[in-house]
């Protein structure tokens, strides 16, 4: 009787090998459904959006993908938290992608000429420049047996942090200009355009360092996208728009001007540290001129301006009025309790309130939204291309908030690149997303969701509008 499998079955040098590098895993045991990058064909596409284009696309967006490993956690506020204690060396995976292009980051405060490379990863990666000083990136890791390939750089400083979108993005530097130009070299070999694909229903993929493993590719579909919504800073200037109406006859892109004017100049927080003054307010001006030559808004004369500019401080000081009213009323008998920052958080909280409620019961021009969300999305689409270079000019955007995708991730997948097509109701959009976090594990949907979310399109050609009935919209 034999109990014991047969000596040829019995484990060779590259089953150790296995078990070495696939530790082993709760969340997706064995990674069935991990695929290999290095080994990646066709075939392996999903039977609907099968094709050589796609396989491509793929295949590129493993030449951009980076391993970082992160060997300090810092003193990270709950909803940051990895699991780790402050100040602890123990290394982490994550995953990251190159930036192609070059003129974003030339000129920036830690940027060295022939070295430096932009990354971008989820902000629950890397938090802080301590922790982007203590990371390894790794560029080309797509085979667990040979590491050959594999050129190292070091994380340096970062250039942008939204924690509410959990993003971050950082330069990092090679030790020297030969592997700087080695990888320059292979990233060349993507092109910047593809042909279009054709119409997919609904298809993402992600390519990550699942354990911080060489990279794996993984199918799934995007489940929710959620379009960004207005602030409610529109309803401040319904508000305005609607005051000057009662009182005058001034253009509503006038009255935008001068809002928007201090939009612009209260945006600091977006523009990197690293700038520099000079350079901060031509940022500024370029946006603000970007915004008048799309015809969105109208600089208004110096009378005009300062006509609207006094009912617009009027206006915001009887909201602030009925807000600290609202207040005293709903914590007469304990706002001697009251914190300062729960104060200020309150106060916040019943301004926006008293001003979507007060917009509630105004009329302005029909579609006065719209024009309100187009130019917050031409303002973010100029303020990306100053700060990053031009990548997204001629590409009609939808930024969305967030999105939901049931697609296979494990630790060390965070902050890889979500690619996805779906077909909406405006035409085939792409959508291309960090991983943040899975968000529905318990039922057995491995959701991520956030991230820095666009969907550029082109428009559709024709021939597609009529083979798939699609009246009007966009394609890739
Ligand atoms: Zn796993």
């Amino acid at each position: 009787m034999q109990i014991l499998p047969h000596s040829e079955s019995a484990i060779n040098e590259s089953d150790v090998l296995d078990v070495l590098v696939q530790p082993p895993c709760k969340k997706n045991p064995g990674h069935p459904r991990f695929i290999p990058v290095k080994q990646f064909k066709e075939e392996d596409i999903p039977i609907e959006a099968r094709c050589n284009n796609i396989w491509q696309i793929i295949k590129d967006q493993g030449l951009r993908t980076v391993k970082l490993t992160v060997y300090y956690t810092t003193d990270r506020p709950a909803n940051f938290d990895v699991g780790l204690p402050a100040a602890s060396r123990r290394g982490r995976s994550g995953t990251g992608w190159v930036d192609l292009f070059d003129n974003s980051i030339k000129g920036r405060t830690g940027f060295k000429t022939g070295k430096t490379f932009m990354i971008s990863t989820a902000a629950h990666v890397i938090f802080d420049n301590r922790e982007c000083g203590e990371t390894k990136v790794e560029f080309f890791f797509d085979d667990d047996y040979n590491c050959k390939e594999v050129i190292e750089a070091r994380g340096h400083n970062i250039v942008l942090l939204d924690t509410s979108l959990d993003v971050c993005r950082f330069l990092c530097h090679t030790s020297d200009t030969v592997s700087g130009n080695k990888i320059r070299e292979r990233l060349r070999e993507i092109p910047r355009y593809y042909p279009p694909v054709p119409p997919i229903e609904n298809i993402a993929w992600c390519i990550s360092h699942p354990h911080g493993m060489a990279q794996r590719l993984t199918f799934g579909r995007i489940t929710d996208i959620k379009e960004e919504e207005a602030t409610w800073s529109w309803a401040v200037l319904k508000l305005l728009v609607y005051q000057c109406a009662t009182q005058g006859s001034i253009a509503e892109k006038k009255i935008f001007y001068v809002f928007f004017r201090d939009t612009v100049n209260g945006i600091n927080l977006y523009l990197a540290d690293d700038l520099g003054e000079k350079s901060k307010k031509q940022h500024k001006e370029q946006l603000l001129g970007h915004l008048v030559d799309k015809g969105l808004i109208v600089k208004p004369t110096r009378e005009e301006a300062i006509y609207i500019r006094g009912l617009y401080n009027e206006l915001t000081a009887n909201l602030s009025d009925m807000r600290d009213k609202a207040f005293y009323s709903k914590f007469k008998h304990s706002v001697e309790l009251i914190s300062n920052a729960k104060e200020k958080e309150e106060k916040h909280k019943l301004y926006k309130h008293i001003v979507l409620t007060e917009a509630m019961k105004v009329r302005v021009s029909p579609k006065f939204l719209e024009r309100f969300n187009e130019i917050e999305k031409e303002l973010w689409v100029k303020r990306h291309n100053l700060l990053f270079g031009g990548h997204y000019q001629n590409l009609d955007l939808s930024l969305t908030k967030s999105s939901t995708y049931s697609l296979d991730s494990c630790p060390g997948s965070s902050g890889a690149r979500v690619t996805a097509y779906v077909m909406t109701n405006e035409g085939l959009r792409r959508h291309i997303g960090h991983h943040s976090r899975g968000l529905k594990e318990n039922q057995g949907i491995v959701c991520g969701g956030g991230g820095s979310i666009l969907v550029p399109t082109t428009p559709i050609p024709a021939e597609l509008k009529n083979k798939y009935n699609i009246t009007s919209g966009t394609a890739i």
